[in-house]
């Protein structure tokens, strides 16, 4: 049945489209899809319906004419009148932006300033709004940061120890990212496991092809693992995460290569992918680390590794520990990477259930310690949702 209400959720990526229309009420969305190649002759945009059956349409090659395509397609589908607002997710708020805002002209200005900060992600995030804006100038629209989640951190969390005048002049300092999922995996876990929002502390380990970890102490993070960029703490599908600076210099020296190249190194050629040889896709590696392959193993034996080491110093940041979560594609689905990390926690007292921790997969929610440990839970993320309860909320209510 169609809702009367509902939002359009946008993740404008420089090529790609990814769209959304929630029902405000529900879980399944009315229709999803994606516009890729964007820019390239070849272009496509593909339309999910609420019963899964897709379609593809061949679209002109700019984020323009896929959004025309897009709003020609709901109000086809008469869903383009019970959108109450658009929810665009944002890569980079800097320390502007501590929650989700209306997009006004002043607001579009400053996130275009930010763009220095996340020159692959803002800009392309600005293509998706402006052309939105263009051309459905009197519907809501919201932006919802990466980044706000972590405007809680104190400052000896985001501060880094280099001179600190650079902070200032250059903004150089630690973010965060991935702060929707994080804040939507901690109103699931308070409401799940009945805690006091006044008095609760979790880490929350998103793991998927990007990872961070997340300590939130009373619904506020007050440490994460990524930093100025996506790049640092945990290994990552392609990123290496935390690197000795030290050899990132010395290997520039031995190889002559530039800052740009390393950078390019450390984010794409780098981590499950980089150690493997094989796949920066961790379902590709556990099938062959199950055959034996020696690399795969060894990759995935450092990021479970790193996981771990970085879980205990995420602990450190709470006042207590009602729960450790898991979430993203690998924390939703990899009981192995689960299992191997809480066998090198148990020096805090962590036991897993091995049933609980084999029985969840594939988008279920559920407890995986056994009874006589802290608790661990798997908790499905759902960033989408999060944009849309915002975006409705400050269409409704702006002054909040
Ligand atoms: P993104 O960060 O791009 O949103 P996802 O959260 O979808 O990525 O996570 C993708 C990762 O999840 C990939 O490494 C993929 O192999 C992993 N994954 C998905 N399903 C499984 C599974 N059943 N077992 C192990 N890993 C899985």
């Amino acid at each position: 049945m169609m809702s009367t209400t509902t939002v359009l959720v946008i993740n404008c990526g420089s090529s790609s489209l990814k769209f959304s229309v929630l029902p405000l009420e529900g879980e399944t969305p009315l229709l999803s899809g994606l516009a890729e190649r964007l820019g390239l002759d070849n272009a496509a945009i593909t339309f999910k319906d609420e019963a899964g059956k897709t379609t593809q349409l061949l679209a002109q090659p700019t984020h323009h004419c896929a959004l025309q395509t897009l709003f020609a397609v709901l109000a086809e589908k008469a869903l383009l009148s019970s959108l109450c607002a658009i929810g665009h997710r944002v890569a980079h708020g800097g320390s502007e932006f501590q929650r989700s805002v209306l997009l006004t002209p002043a607001v579009i200005d400053q996130i275009r300033q930010l763009a220095p900060l996340a020159p692959l992600h803002n800009p392309a995030n600005l293509i998706g709004i402006d052309t939105a804006l263009a051309l459905l100038p009197a519907l809501p629209q919201v932006a919802v940061f990466d980044t706000a989640f972590h405007q809680t951190l104190p400052p000896e969390a985001f501060t880094y120890a280099i001179p600190l005048e650079y902070r200032e002049r250059y903004k150089i300092r630690r973010y965060g990212f991935h702060g929707t999922s994080h804040r939507f995996v901690a109103a699931e876990a308070v409401r799940l496991l009945d805690l006091d929002p006044q008095d609760h502390g979790l880490v929350i380990a998103h793991l998927g092809n990007g990872s961070s970890l997340c300590a939130v102490r009373n619904g506020q993070s007050v440490d994460t693992t990524m930093g100025m960029t996506p790049l640092e703490g945990l290994v990552m599908g392609t990123r290496c995460g935390d690197v000795d600076f030290g050899a990132m210099a010395y290997l520039a020296t031995c190889s002559g290569q530039s800052v740009e190249a390393l950078s390019e190194m450390a984010n794409n050629r780098s981590g499950l992918l980089g150690l493997s040889g094989l796949s920066s896709d961790c379902r590709t590696l556990q099938e062959a680390r199950a055959k034996g392959d020696a690399r795969a193993t060894l990759a995935i034996d450092v990021m479970v590794h790193r996981l771990a080491r970085h879980l205990g110093g995420q602990f450190a940041a709470l006042h207590r520990l009602d729960a450790l979560i898991y979430t993203g594609g690998i924390g939703e689905n990899s009981a192995l990477v689960r299992e191997l990390t809480l066998a090198r926690l148990e020096i805090f007292g962590f036991r897993l259930d091995r049933n609980r921790n084999q029985a969840i997969t594939g988008g279920a929610a559920g407890t995986i310690s056994a009874d006589d440990s802290p608790t661990v839970m798997v908790i499905p993320t759902n960033e989408e949702k999060m944009i849309a309860q915002d975006a409705a909320r400050l269409a409704t209510a702006p002054e909040r």
